[in-house]
């Protein structure tokens, strides 16, 4: 093995990555972490996160990620702010690219999340930032006294609704069933607010609109009717999908694209764990993800000790 080959190689940059970082860096495994383009992950879009144990008070997603970057540089974490563009597994030392530069690793974790899902109807992707959003933490504030709608129906939904409200004269929840999987609190917390309307068992068929969004086209899914909404914005809160597309020929993925571990975080290849949103359709919380990256590295740094 070269002087050059990373002992453990960490793609991406979310609560998972971050963690297996820190746990890495000081076990003298000095990671490098390929952050991603989307440094920080799903956090980065979120405002108050009040569920993350030691912040009584709550914290600002994007600071909580600056705070675990921090973490992780001080005990030497190496980072490299570019998206990996190509993978091989098949040989050992394990090969990273990102564009023309290739590294070598002993190790990889893999902690690249999942990103959120779009409708794929017409009107959708043409008015992508002239109206439509899947980030109302981002791109609510644009939307003063307008006109909006969420489709959704899980806890993001009632959250992106309820965040909103602080910039929107109404918001209306777009549901394709007569119930919400979201948590108790916060349906209710949506339902009870005065500016949050929903219609229920009903889909967004088209958005409408030449420069920017005017309207949607809607089906009520139980009636087959279809009816113009007129609106201002659109955000969606449908879901995610795992940034798993490099990975997808060299490791095992479930059906919806995951990638699959057993043992705790070891991947179908001996030697890549994986870590976070990215293996993780059930929790999904930024405390699962970084107990889980936490266990990649204690993983990572027991197969290494192994090999020797
Ligand atoms: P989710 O729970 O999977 O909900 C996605 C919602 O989108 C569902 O209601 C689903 O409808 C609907 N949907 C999916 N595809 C659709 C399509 N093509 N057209 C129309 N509707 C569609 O996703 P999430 O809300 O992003 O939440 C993910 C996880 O994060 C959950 O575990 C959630 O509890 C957690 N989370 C927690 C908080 C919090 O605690 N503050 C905040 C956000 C997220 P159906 O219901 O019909 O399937």
């Amino acid at each position: 093995m070269t002087d050059s080959c990373e002992k453990v190689l960490i793609v991406g940059s979310g609560p998972a990555g971050l963690t297996a970082a820190i746990y890495a860096a000081r076990a003298d495994l000095s990671p490098l972490m390929i952050e991603g383009m989307e440094r920080g992950g799903q956090l980065m879009l979120t405002t108050d996160v009040e569920n993350y144990p030691g912040f009584p008070d709550g914290i600002m997603g994007p600071e909580l990620m600056d705070n675990m970057r921090k973490q992780a540089e001080r005990f030497g974490t190496r980072i490299v702010s570019s998206d990996v563009t190509q993978v091989d597994f098949g040989a050992y030392p394990f090969k990273v690219w990102v564009n023309d530069d290739l590294y070598h690793a002993e190790s990889v974790i893999i902690s690249t999340g999942a990103s959120a899902r779009w409708l794929g109807v017409p009107g959708e992707e043409r008015l992508r930032g002239y109206g439509v959003s899947a980030c109302a933490t981002c791109d609510g504030f644009f939307f003063r006294d307008k006109e909006l709608a969420v489709v959704g129906g899980g806890d993001s939904a009632m959250e992106e609704a309820l965040f909103l409200t602080k910039f929107a004269s109404k918001v209306t929840i777009i549901h394709r069933r007569d119930e919400f999987r979201a948590s108790k609190i916060m349906t209710h917390r949506a339902l009870d607010h005065p500016k949050i309307e929903v219609i229920w068992d009903t889909t967004v068929e088209e958005v409408l609109g030449d420069k920017e969004v005017t309207g949607l086209r809607l089906k009520n899914v139980k009636t087959g009717e279809e009816t113009e909404f007129a609106v201002d914005g659109l955000f969606l809160a449908i879901g995610h999908t795992p940034n798993t597309r490099v990975f997808g020929d060299q490791l095992e993925l479930d059906d919806a694209g995951y990638i699959v571990v057993h043992d705790g975080t070891r991947t179908s290849v001996e030697g890549v764990f994986a870590a976070g949103d990215v293996v993780d359709q059930t929790y999904r919380q930024a405390i699962t993800a970084a107990g889980m990256g936490c266990q990649a590295a204690i993983d990572a740094e027991r197969w290494l000790d192994e090999q020797v």
